[in-house]
C-alpha cells in the first residue's frame, strides 16, 4: 500500500497525531512470550507455536489456498491460508529452501492429515530468535491496516519524547492513579505476568488512570465552555420589576417551595451581566411553564424581549393560553408564530416584533425562521429542549443583536446524575423536584390486549361519571403513514363500539387548526375521549383528564411511556394508565413495561433507561453535538466522574496552562466535548 493510502486509512481509525496513537488502546492481547510445547494445544485456545518450513503449495481443494507443511518438534503441522498474495507464496518457499522456523499464533485443530493452523498470524525467524518480553497488543483496527503497522506506529509513538504527566503527584495520589507514562506502557506492553483479565474488562489501575483523564478533559472542556459564556455581556435583569411583582401578587395558586427555589436561581442568574444558561428540569406536572412566564417578566421589565420556543403546535398553543391568561391583564403584549399562519397574521406578528410593540414571541420552530427579527431579544426559553438540535439552539442564539440572550432550557425528561456530571457539566441545573399540592399518583395497570372489551367498558364508566380519558395509538415502527391510518381506524372503531360518547381525534397530520379546535374541545369537556397519537405526549395539561390507555405500550420508549403517563393524575381525582400490550413481547419490551409499572419517579426511569439502553441513545442531541466518551463508561466508572470534576476545579484554579495541555492531548485538534 502507498503511504498516502496507510494515512488515509489510518484516519478512518482517527489516527494522526502522536496522541492519537499513544491513545489507541488494545481491545485484548496474545501472549507470544513463550512458545508451546511441541503436541500440546489445548482445544480452542489459541497457542504460540514454533514450526520448521518444510514446503509451501497453492492447493484447489476443497478450494484455492496456499498450504504450508512444516514440523511443529516431531509433529506434522499443516498451515492454510485462503487469501494471500503471490509474494506470501514465495517468501515461504524460500523459507523452506532455507532450512528457516516460523512462528505462529492460532487455534491448532486435528484435520484429515493431522494438526493443523487455519490462517494464524506468522512470522519466519531464524534460529534461537529471542521471544517477545511483553503481551502483544491486538488494536482496533480496519481493512489495510496490518496489526503489525499499529503496533510499529504505537511504539513510536511511546518512545519519541518523554511524556508529560498532566496530573500533579498530588492528584495522582488522592485519586490513587499511576504516572501517565506507566500507564501507557502497561496498557500497550504488559508485563508477561500482567493481570490479563483486569487488561481486557479495563478495571485495571492503567486503565483507570485513562479513563479519569478522559473524564478530566472532558470536565475541562465543559469549564472552560462555561467561563467563556461567563465572559460574554447579557443585559442583567431586575429581580423585583412591576411586572413580575404584579403577577407574583395574583398568581391563581401558591408556588410550591422547589417552585421558589427554582425562581430564585433563575432570577439571581438573570440579574448578572452575563448570559444565563440554565437547565430547569422538573417531572412532568411539576410547574415549569410558570417558572418560564416569570423569566419572562423579568426580561420585560428591563425593558427585553423573550421568545418562548416548544416542540409541537399543540404545546405552543397551549403556553399561548397559559401565557395570555397570565400576562394579558398585566397589559404584556404577545406575538404568535407557527408554521402554516395566514401570511397577513405573521406579518403582523413580524412586525411588532421588529419594532419591540410585541414583548414575548410564543411559537414553534417557526421562530426559528428567516425574518424573524426581535428588537431586544434578552431571553430565549426553550421548552422540552431535548426535542430540538443544537443548531436549532444555537441559531436561536443568533437572533439576539450582538450580545448573547439568557436561556432557560426546560426538560421533564430527567438527565441522570452520571449524564449531567459529564454531558451537561456546562449548564447550570436548576430542579423541581416536588409536585404541586394535591397530586394523586398514577396508577399503572399492565393488561393484555385480549382483554380490550374490559377496558372499553372502564372507559365508559369513567366518561359517564364526567371523567374524560385518552387514548393514544401506537407508533407504527419506520412508518408515519403506518402510524396515521392506525390513528384513523382506530378513532372510527373506538366512536362505534362507544357509541353515545363523544370522541375526538388528534394526530400530527391534522391542519393547525382542527388540532387546536380537537384540543380546546377536549380542554372544555366537549369531547371525553380524545383518540391520539404520540403528539399528546409533550406538556398537554387537561385535569379533568383522568384515564389514559397506550396502545401497544410495549412498542413505546421508556421517556415517552413517562411523558405520557404524565398527562394524567393532574387533576382531583385517582388516575389510571392502562397499557394495553400485545403478544410476544421480546426481552427489551418486557423489561421496558416491568420498569414503567414498578416506578413512578422520572429520575428513577432515566436512570434505568440509561442502564437499558446507553447514554448514546439516552443523549438524543447531545450525541451529534459531542463525541461520546471512548473509554469511560457513565455507570461504571461514576465515582471517577466525581474526581475529575474536582480535579477540573483544581487545575484550572491552580495549572490552568497544564489543564489546557491536558485539554490539548485528549482533544488532538478534534471539536470540543460540547457545544451549547
Ligand atoms: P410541566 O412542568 O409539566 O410543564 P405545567 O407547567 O404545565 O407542568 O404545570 C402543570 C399544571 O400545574 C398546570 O395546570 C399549572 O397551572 C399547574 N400548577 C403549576 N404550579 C402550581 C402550583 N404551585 N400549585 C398548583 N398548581 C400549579
Ligand atoms: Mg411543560
Amino acid at each position: 500500500m502507498k503511504p498516502g493510502a496507510l494515512a488515509k486509512q489510518l484516519e478512518k481509525l482517527g489516527l494522526r497525531a502522536r496522541e492519537d496513537f499513544l491513545l489507541h488502546l488494545p481491545l485484548r492481547y496474545e501472549d507470544e512470550t513463550a512458545l508451546a510445547p511441541p503436541g500440546e494445544a489445548p482445544p480452542a485456545t489459541p497457542v504460540y507455536l514454533e514450526a520448521r518450513v518444510l514446503r509451501a503449495e497453492i492447493a484447489y481443494r476443497p478450494r484455492r489456498q496456499l498450504v504450508v507443511h512444516a514440523l511443529w518438534g516431531e509433529v506434522p503441522l499443516a498451515l492454510r491460508f485462503f487469501n494471500f498474495y503471490p509474494s506470501q507464496l514465495r517468501q515461504l518457499q524460500r523459507a523452506a529452501d532455507e532450512g528457516l522456523l516460523l512462528r505462529a499464533y492460532g487455534e491448532v485443530r486435528s484435520g484429515w492429515f493431522g494438526a493443523e493452523m487455519a490462517h494464524p498470524r506468522y512470522r519466519i525467524v531464524r534460529e534461537g530468535e529471542p521471544l517477545a518480553t511483553a503481551l502483544t497488543p491486538v488494536y482496533p483496527t480496519t481493512a489495510g491496516v496490518s496489526q503489525a503497522q499499529l503496533r510499529a506506529r504505537v511504539r513510536e509513538a511511546l518512545e519519541a519524547e518523554p511524556l508529560e504527566d498532566t496530573l500533579s503527584e498530588a492528584m495522582r495520589r488522592r485519586v490513587a492513579l499511576p504516572a501517565f507514562d506507566a500507564a501507557l506502557h502497561a496498557l500497550h506492553e504488559p508485563a508477561p505476568d500482567a493481570d490479563r483479565a483486569a487488561l481486557v474488562e479495563r478495571t485495571h489501575p492503567a486503565w483507570q488512570r485513562v479513563k479519569f483523564d478522559e473524564l478530566l478533559a472532558q470536565q475541562l472542556s465543559m469549564r472552560l465552555a462555561y467561563r467563556a459564556r461567563r465572559g460574554r455581556a447579557a443585559p442583567a435583569l431586575p429581580r423585583d420589576g412591576a411586572l413580575l411583582t404584579a403577577l407574583r401578587a395574583r398568581l391563581p395558586f401558591k408556588l410550591t417551595g422547589a417552585q421558589q427555589r427554582v425562581l430564585a436561581e433563575v432570577l439571581a442568574d438573570l440579574a448578572q451581566p452575563h448570559p444565563m444558561q440554565r437547565l430547569l428540569q422538573g417531572d412532568v406536572g411539576s410547574g415549569k411553564t410558570i417558572i418560564a412566564a416569570l423569566a419572562c417578566l423579568a426580561a420585560a421589565d428591563g425593558g427585553w424581549q423573550s421568545v418562548v420556543m416548544a416542540p409541537t403546535e399543540i404545546l405552543a398553543e397551549q403556553h399561548l393560553r397559559k401565557f395570555t391568561e397570565w400576562l394579558a391583564p398585566l397589559g404584556v403584549k404577545l406575538a404568535w408564530l407557527q408554521g402554516g399562519q395566514p401570511a397577513r397574521e405573521r406579518r403582523a406578528m413580524l412586525a411588532a416584533l421588529e419594532a419591540g410593540e410585541a414583548t414575548i414571541a410564543i411559537g414553534t420552530h417557526a421562530l426559528f425562521q428567516k425574518g424573524v427579527k426581535l428588537a431586544r431579544l434578552g431571553l430565549a426559553v426553550v421548552d422540552e429542549q431535548h426535542r430540538f438540535g443544537v443548531e436549532q439552539r444555537l441559531m436561536l442564539r443568533h437572533k439576539a443583536d450582538g450580545g448573547v440572550p439568557h436561556q432557560l432550557m426546560m426538560s421533564a425528561t430527567p438527565i441522570p446524575r452520571t449524564l449531567s456530571m459529564s454531558y451537561y457539566a456546562d449548564l447550570d441545573v436548576s430542579v423541581i423536584d416536588e409536585l404541586p399540592p394535591g397530586r394523586r399518583p398514577v396508577k399503572t395497570r399492565l393488561v393484555a390486549a385480549a382483554r380490550r372489551s374490559e377496558v372499553l367498558a372502564r372507559i365508559r364508566d369513567a366518561c359517564t361519571e364526567g371523567q374524560q380519558a385518552y387514548w393514544v395509538c401506537p407508533v407504527i415502527e419506520e412508518s408515519n403513514e403506518g402510524t396515521l391510518q392506525t390513528a384513523l381506524d382506530t378513532y372510527e372503531t373506538l366512536s362505534r363500539e362507544l357509541a353515545g360518547l363523544q370522541v375526538g381525534l388528534l394526530h400530527g397530520r391534522l391542519p393547525a387548526g382542527e388540532k387546536a379546535a380537537a384540543m380546546t374541545a377536549f380542554a372544555e369537556g366537549r369531547t371525553q375521549l380524545l383518540v391520539a397519537t404520540t403528539v399528546i405526549e409533550v406538556g398537554v395539561d387537561v385535569p379533568n383528564a383522568s384515564l389514559m390507555v397506550i396502545e401497544h405500550a410495549e412498542r413505546f420508549g421508556l421517556a415517552q411511556l413517562h411523558q405520557l403517563r404524565g398527562r394524567v393524575g393532574r387533576g382531583a381525582r385517582d388516575s389510571v394508565c392502562i397499557l394495553l400490550y400485545g403478544t410476544r413481547l421480546s426481552e427489551a419490551a418486557r423489561a421496558r413495561l416491568k420498569i414503567i409499572f414498578e416506578n413512578a419517579d422520572g429520575f428513577e426511569i432515566a436512570r434505568q433507561d440509561l442502564l437499558l439502553r446507553g447514554p448514546g441513545e439516552v443523549l438524543g442531541e447531545r450525541q451529534s453535538g459531542a463525541p461520546l466518551l471512548r473509554f469511560a463508561d457513565l455507570e461504571r466508572d461514576a465515582a471517577l466522574i466525581a474526581a475529575a470534576r474536582t480535579a477540573a476545579e483544581e487545575m484550572l484554579a491552580q495549572a490552568p496552562q497544564r489543564a489546557r495541555r491536558h485539554l490539548a492531548r485528549w482533544l488532538a485538534g478534534r471539536q470540543e466535548y460540547a457545544r451549547v
